[in-house]
């Protein structure tokens, strides 16, 4: 619709984006692509094809691979979102282990890879109406997005509920680990040189580590809400 606008969730790992996000796409009947889930779709690629391993890895074949890596979103009504395909096999539950969130970050650093990436979510997100979350869709996808959120949380806080959201999923981890994780994550997503995790000047900054998710996703709507009335005015002015 004319009046749509685009809503760029980034910030750390495990700060709720994916759940605002969804909760925000669903209100205001908005499509929700969840950018992680990409670059997580290629590390699974990686994976599968024996390209990356604690010990080895070698980028100049998964760049060469890099247009055989068809990634896609289908919409799963029973789950109420889109769900991730890599060449035609729905692999969602697959990207969040443990395994992929180990190697992710060293393959979203790739400049390569962001660069096809960031291609197909421009696409997406060209007639406006979209929620994306991610670490560079203020910064890089969407710098003109309407509506900028940076997410961010207590550490410990975040590894506790990352933690409890996988053995909700029966996966076999521990909480060091898992904290382990998102402070590597955290570290290269922010020292990268190629997009690295920034909050913009235009960001709104929302620290949950004391919010509820109910309080989290009003203010966000409340938000997203006033930035299209804004635009609606903008729009009857022109
Ligand atoms: O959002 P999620 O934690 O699933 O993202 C997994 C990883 O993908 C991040 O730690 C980051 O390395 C990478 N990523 C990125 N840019 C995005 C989204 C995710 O670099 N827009």
């Amino acid at each position: 619709m004319k009046n749509d606008i685009i809503i760029a969730i980034d910030g750390y790992s495990s700060t709720g984006k994916s759940t605002l996000a969804k909760q925000i796409a669903k209100a205001l009947n908005y499509i929700y692509i969840d950018t992680g889930a990409m670059y997580r779709a290629v590390t699974f690629y990686a994976l599968k094809n024996n390209l990356i391993s604690p010990k080895h890895f070698n980028k100049t074949q998964l760049i060469k691979d890099l247009d055989n890596i068809d990634i896609d979103f289908k919409y799963n009504p029973e789950k109420g979102f889109a769900e991730v395909y890599l060449n035609g096999k729905n692999i969602e539950s697959e990207i969040r282990k443990m395994q992929v969130s180990n190697f992710v970050s060293d393959i979203a650093a790739i400049p390569e890879v962001r660069q096809k990436l960031v291609a197909q979510q421009r696409q997406i997100g060209q007639k406006k109406g979209v929620v994306m979350d991610g670490r560079d869709i203020g910064s890089v996808v969407f710098p003109d997005a309407e509506l900028k959120i940076f997410m961010t949380a207590d550490p410990n806080i975040r590894a506790q509920r990352r933690y409890q959201e996988l053995k909700n999923k029966g996966l076999d981890i521990n909480l060091q680990e898992v904290l382990d994780n998102v402070k590597k994550r955290d570290k290269i997503d922010s020292e990268r040189s190629t997009s690295p995790l920034i909050q913009t000047p235009d960001a709104i900054k929302i620290d949950n580590s004391n919010l509820t998710r109910k309080q989290q996703y009003e203010m966000v709507l409340n938000l997203a809400k006033q930035k299209i009335e804004t635009n609606k005015t903008a729009s009857s002015k022109n």
